[in-house]
């Protein structure tokens, strides 16, 4: 009696990378955020928090109050030391980059 084996080849796992309509990177599905009414749009997780900040910024200077005067005062802190590059110095670049990853 011949035996016969035969495989079954799982079936291909679908990936869903997609890319980031802000930054252009390619991403896996659970590092997109989607936009509500326009699902084809996927934005990575660091540029939704950029387009966070980006966001609260300008309903900052919408309405003025001393919560945006404090978070005004911290972004141009975070703009000094990029444009410095601290961020980028060993030990302290990481310290900043903590500080940061726990701010407005
Ligand atoms: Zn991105």
């Amino acid at each position: 009696m011949e035996v016969i084996l035969v495989s079954v080849q799982p079936e291909q796992e679908r990936v869903s990378e997609t890319g980031c309509w802000c930054c252009g990177g390619r991403y896996p599905e659970a590092e997109l955020v989607r936009l509500g009414d326009h699902p084809e749009v996927g934005v990575c997780l660091r540029c939704a928090r950029w387009l966070q900040r980006r966001a609260l910024q300008r309903f900052d200077e919408l309405h003025p109050s001393p919560a945006a005067l404090v978070r005004s005062g911290i972004q141009a802190v975070r703009a000094t030391v990029i444009r410095r590059g601290w961020h980028r110095r060993g030990a302290l670049g990481a310290v900043l980059r903590w500080i940061d990853r726990h701010l407005p």
